[in-house]
């Protein structure tokens, strides 16, 4: 539920039942959901086991941990049970059962076996992992892709733009990985009111002002995939998943009545939107958009044609303010380049060297290229100098530097982006302004005369 979703409220320390993130480097996370008893039932007192390449770490060792905290492997040689079903079947778990098999042969394999479970025994006594509580960003960069998703850089804007906030009630179609799915339930979700917490008669119930995310996915397998995470994730009182196809049969679940969705906010990434728009209309009996207040609408498209389309269709059914965005995220990494020596005349000897005495040393490496080393040279001024002395100037200029400081800032765009690139519509509908409206406005606002 969402009072348990670690996604939603993680509090101070990882508890059992909790998913969590083993965080093993930064392009290597291990999500999990955190078990005080072994699934197997196998009768040891660590609970499950995430068995990584960095060790061994049993969940009797994470649970009542503060979230953040590094967690040293097992001393305990876990991996050697010989369990099944544990996360993560990694080489050392192959390693162990190899070593079994091959239990009597020749003295050489015994002795690779022995090294090999040495090693193991010392890499999962060596590892560690931070424990982290999930995030929509965490989740993102280590889910199972079973589609292309929506990365951070644009749900963070789309959410932005959708004006996404606790209370939000969003459509969302295709729900594909979730990715999306995960960070829209974190932006709406509004809290649940403490068991006797009166309501004040100023404000809408709390039951109202949830936030919601209407889901849809019509691939069968996707669907089932997602709802099992939904469901482990705690985010089931948020998110209602529905397997359909929302371009022929609509937004509004067949065991909901069209009355209960109102959504305010609609997210489609689909490859025809524009089929799905004939639903998302106020003048449609089963419209399942919120009649009282102003619809945000995004759609998420690779190609233009699509936009094209897609932008089309927005117009004849009365949507404005349409609009689309492409989104260029760019890590741009800054740093200083040392203005090196082959700058200043000598060439092979650049920035590289951390010490004189290096620097001198690859000065004379490099002699044979150096038109410093073959002729004598004039020193501005017309003295003429030897090897030698140049050598000894250069010591001397080099020593009283900070190498640290030299050089010009430089930055560079970090080539690879991790990041879907769609084109972003996005579209508005107003509020409806009934007859009603229009006497209320009159009368609060005299014709002047
Ligand atoms: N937004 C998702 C995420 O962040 O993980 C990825 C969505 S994926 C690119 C598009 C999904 O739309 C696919 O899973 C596909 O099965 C689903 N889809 C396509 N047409 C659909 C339709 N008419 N109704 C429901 N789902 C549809």
């Amino acid at each position: 539920t969402p009072q348990h979703s670690s996604f939603l409220h993680c509090g101070p320390i990882a508890e059992a039942d909790s998913f969590a993130v083993l965080h093993l480097k930064r392009d290597l996370l291990i999500p999990t959901v955190l078990r005080a008893h072994d699934e197997l039932d196998e009768g040891y007192s660590e609970g499950k086991v995430s068995n990584t390449r960095f060790g061994s770490f049993p969940h009797s060792t994470l649970i009542g941990v503060p979230w953040g905290s590094q967690v040293r492997a097992s001393t305990v040689d876990t991996g050697s049970r010989g369990r099944k079903g544990w996360e993560g079947k990694g080489k050392k778990r192959k390693r162990n059962e190899e070593s079994q098999g091959q239990g009597d042969t020749a003295g050489v394999e015994k002795k690779q076996n022995a090294e090999i479970e040495n090693k193991t025994a010392i890499e999962a006594t060596t590892g560690f992992v931070h424990l982290l509580p999930p995030t929509p960003e965490i989740w993102t960069a280590s889910l199972p892709h079973r589609t292309q998703v929506v990365y951070t850089p644009d749900y963070s804007y789309i959410l932005h733009r959708l004006r996404a906030r606790p209370g939000t009630v969003l459509i969302e179609a295709g729900a594909g990985s979730g990715s999306f799915t995960h960070a829209a339930a974190r932006a709406v979700y509004n809290g649940f009111p403490e068991s006797g917490t009166e309501v004040s008669s100023t404000q809408e119930p709390a039951e109202k002002r949830r936030g919601k995310i209407w889901s849809f996915e019509f691939h069968e397998q996707r669907a089932q995939k997602l709802q099992q995470e939904i469901k482990e994730h705690g985010l089931d009182g948020v998110v209602k998943l529905t397997y359909r196809d929302v371009c022929q049969d609509g937004f509004t679940p067949d065991d909901t009545p069209t009355s209960e969705v109102k959504a305010n906010a609609i997210f489609l990434d689909l490859p025809a939107p524009w089929l799905g728009l004939k639903h998302l209309n106020r003048t449609n009996p089963s419209s399942p958009l919120s009649p009282t207040t102003t619809i945000h609408l995004c759609t998420f498209s690779p190609c233009i044609e699509q936009v094209q389309r897609t932008i089309n269709t927005l117009r004849s059914l009365g949507w404005t303010e349409i609009e689309m965005v492409e989104i260029a995220s760019k890590r741009i990494e800054v740093r200083r380049e040392r203005v090196g020596l082959a700058e200043e005349g000598l060439r092979g000897v650049n920035d590289s060297p951390a010490s004189v005495d290096e620097a001198v040393g690859r000065l004379r490496e490099v002699e044979g290229r150096s038109r410093l080393f073959h002729n004598e040279e004039e020193e501005p001024g017309g003295a003429q100098v030897s090897k030698q002395q140049r050598l000894e100037n250069i010591r001397s200029a080099l020593e009283g530097r900070k190498l640290y400081k030299e050089g010009r800032l430089i930055h560079k765009a970090e080539p690879e982006l991790k990041t879907h690139t769609s084109y972003l519509v996005f579209a508005v509908l107003p509020r409806e302004w009934s007859e009603e409206d229009e006497k209320l406005a009159q009368g609060k606002w005299p014709a002047k005369v």
